[in-house]
């Protein structure tokens, strides 16, 4: 009797002691100015929330997809570009994300090259997001992969209806307002690795410039300097991960970046990004920003100037 009137008691208090909970909550949340929300209060995570983009800036996130590579551009007039996405083991979590910052459609898609770590999470950007263009490299047809996710990509776009756009260096994907975008690469139309057919972009907003580069590597990067491409960027995306097989010194002088982002995945099996290519980047006088160690990293530009956040959430 005495044990079941406890346990009655408990019960009865149970909804009171979870009211005091959630005002000592709310007062926090209201305390720390909204800065934590409550899920983060509870699983002990302070992560910052990702910031709402301001009317006159282009946002450029440099999305922490771990060993992979995703970069999603939001222009100040609300235009989307999504250069890669990552492998398939953040495949739903990259949509999820995107879904966070409001997007439901994105108006070009671009897949840099068929390796998994950049299209892995690209079927389910066709298949829950609005899309406008896709643009992916032509490959030699001895090169077409036949690994599952590419084809399962194919297969996502052709039933949606969409079409696949070859990239050819020259082709200016969009000119709106102050913004532009350029394809720079490939210049082939065959190379002896599958990274070098990685559709390399330039972004111009008002005076500053950004460089997409997917994982082309050195011979690529010489045909680029060799066509007199201007590459003079103010912000560069490393090659490959920040592997060695790329950004090669002349290169790096021919872009001379104020910032070079390396998207890469903590402790990684492949040494990425090789230290003489993170030195390098040091001697040419860039700030470098990695996302195995800052997470996802924005830059914002308002076409005169480019400040970066770092540590904004994971995908
Ligand atoms: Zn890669």
């Amino acid at each position: 009797m005495a044990a079941k009137r406890m346990r009655k008691s408990l019960h009865s208090r149970r909804p009171w002691i979870a009211i005091s909970i959630a005002l000592v909550l709310a007062f926090f949340g209201w305390y720390t100015g909204g800065k934590f929300s409550f899920d983060e209060i509870f699983s002990g995570i302070q992560q910052t929330s990702l910031p709402l983009q301001g009317e006159d800036e282009t946002f450029v996130y440099y999305l922490d997809v771990g060993q992979g590579d995703s970069e999603l551009i939001r222009l100040s007039n609300g235009t989307n570009i999504l250069i890669d996405a990552g492998t398939g083991s953040t495949s739903e979590a990259l949509s999820r994300y995107l879904k966070n910052l409001s997007i439901d459609k994105i108006e070009y898609v671009i897949a840099t090259h068929p390796h998994e770590d950049h299209i892995g999470g690209m079927k389910d950007i066709v298949e829950n997001f609005e899309i406008g263009s896709i643009y992916m490299p032509k490959v030699a047809d001895s090169q077409v992969p036949t690994s599952k996710v590419y084809e399962n990509l194919l297969g996502a776009i052709d039933e949606k209806g969409l079409g696949i756009t070859a990239a050819t260096a020259g082709t200016i994907i969009f000119e709106q307002d102050d913004a532009r975008m350029e394809i720079l690469a490939p210049n082939s139309e065959e190379y002896s690795d599958l990274n070098s057919y990685s559709i390399v972009t330039k972004l111009t907003v008002g005076e500053k410039t950004f460089l997409f580069t997917g994982d082309a590597e050195s011979d690529s990067e010489d045909e680029m300097i060799e066509l007199g491409y201007d590459l003079d960027a103010d912000v560069l995306k490393a090659g490959h991960h920040g592997s060695s097989t790329s950004s090669s010194l002349p290169f790096l002088q021919a872009v001379s970046p104020q910032a070079v982002i390396i998207s890469c995945g903590a402790g990684n099996d492949y040494g990425h990004p090789h230290k003489e290519v993170v030195d390098r980047f040091t001697e040419i006088g860039a700030a470098v920003y990695r996302t195995d160690l800052q997470g996802t990293i924005l830059a914002r530009c308002d076409g005169s100037s480019i400040t970066f956040e770092t540590d904004l959430p994971s995908v």
